[in-house]
């Protein structure tokens, strides 16, 4: 048995039943691994099934479910027919927990638009827990330069905010600006910056945008300040858009120049769209695996960082209050070992460590 988080039925978050018990532990089946879970990021998508917001949808596909899709911990039981891993390896899963490995999108490295994709903590228990199973060919090493607890926003932030930002092609000195600065935003700027453009944060939250500022965003924007969002007017080449806000949305297209592009991780209307504005909008979604790899090694020789507040598991329940009032800086992050098993194996080149930040 093991200690887990648990939604019984999707209910608005006061009134919601997510209680911290006891629940079998699970045994991996083949091609499958255990995983005892170290860290899992608390994601505004968390905050919309447990509320009832995709039922719809029918997500969670079945109840009691445990939620949680960014995970990092250390790989306690290993499933038939496995290779690669073994227990006491350091791994995260991203919320892509299975996919079919023969459609078109498998097959042409976009798995995460795969029809019949399995997301963690929707269709299958996930990491509101302190143990959780994970398919091995979704399951990525940890580089020892990682704290796992602040490695696990990388796996849902980190891979959608790079596969975001990587679509648009940033050139060197192009002005791009990022709306919506939480756990997604606050990567997305990095990403940008790293990519040499000249990064705008826009948003609401002041804590928000002053991470932003930490971040690499040279100019920073209150979203509620209509001087200083009307003079963004066509001064952009590109946007990124984060926040679920039809308004905001409006401001992130009127923000771009003729001809320029426009991408969204959320569901937002932009209005109608203008042929001879010539401007291109997209939409992305999570990341291939191998964006996942290629984030997790830009983490390691230090070129991003995560921002993250921890809970302990017992308090997931106060972490999604606060993520609900717009009180979390970046990420929050559900804790479930002690630092000492989580800490860097090793330190960087330049010497540091991960930036971290304890409530
Ligand atoms: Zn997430
Ligand atoms: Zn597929």
């Amino acid at each position: 048995m093991h200690h887990a988080i648990v939604l019984a039925e999707p209910a608005p978050l006061a009134e919601v039943s997510l209680d911290w018990r006891e629940v079998e532990t699970p045994e991996p089946s083949e091609g499958q691994l255990r995983i005892r879970v170290a860290g899992c990021g608390v994601c505004r998508s968390n905050l919309h099934m447990i509320e009832g917001d995709w039922v719809g949808g029918g997500l969670p596909a079945f109840t009691p479910i445990v939620p949680g899709h960014e995970v990092t911990g250390i790989v306690d039981a290993v499933g038939a027919g496995v290779e690669g891993f073994q227990v006491g390896d350091r791994v995260g899963t991203q919320p892509l927990w299975w996919t079919c490995e023969e459609c078109e999108h498998c097959l042409g490295g976009r798995e995460q638009y795969c029809a019949r994709r399995i997301t963690a903590g929707e269709r299958v228990d996930g990491g509101y827990a302190e143990y959780m199973l994970s398919t091995a060919a979704h399951t990525y090493r940890v580089p020892p330069e990682l704290d796992l607890v602040a490695a696990a926003p990388l796996f849902c932030p980190g891979i959608t905010a790079y596969t975001a930002v990587s679509s648009l092609g940033l050139r060197r000195g192009e002005r791009v600006a990022v709306f919506g600065l939480g756990g997604v935003g606050h990567m997305a700027v990095q990403f940008a910056a790293l990519a040499g453009a000249e990064v705008t944060a826009v948003a609401r939250n002041p804590s928000h945008l002053e991470a932003a500022g930490e971040l690499g965003a040279t100019t920073l924007v209150d979203v509620t300040d209509d001087d200083a969002v009307a003079a963004l007017r066509g001064t952009m080449d590109a946007a990124v858009l984060f926040a679920p806000s039809d308004a905001v949305a409006r401001t992130a297209r009127a923000s771009v120049r003729l001809g320029g592009r426009i991408v969204s991780g959320v569901n937002a209307d932009f209005g109608t769209i203008r042929f001879a504005e010539g401007k291109s909008y997209s939409g992305s979604l999570l990341g291939s695996r191998a964006a996942m790899h290629e984030v997790l090694a830009l983490a390691a020789a230090g070129r991003i960082r995560t921002v993250v507040e921890e809970f302990p598991l017992r308090e997931a329940r106060e972490a999604l209050d606060r993520l609900a009032r717009g009180e979390i800086r970046s990420r929050g992050v559900l804790r479930m070992m002690d630092d000492a098993e989580t800490r860097p194996r090793v330190a960087r080149r330049d010497g540091s460590r991960a930036s971290q930040q304890h409530r």
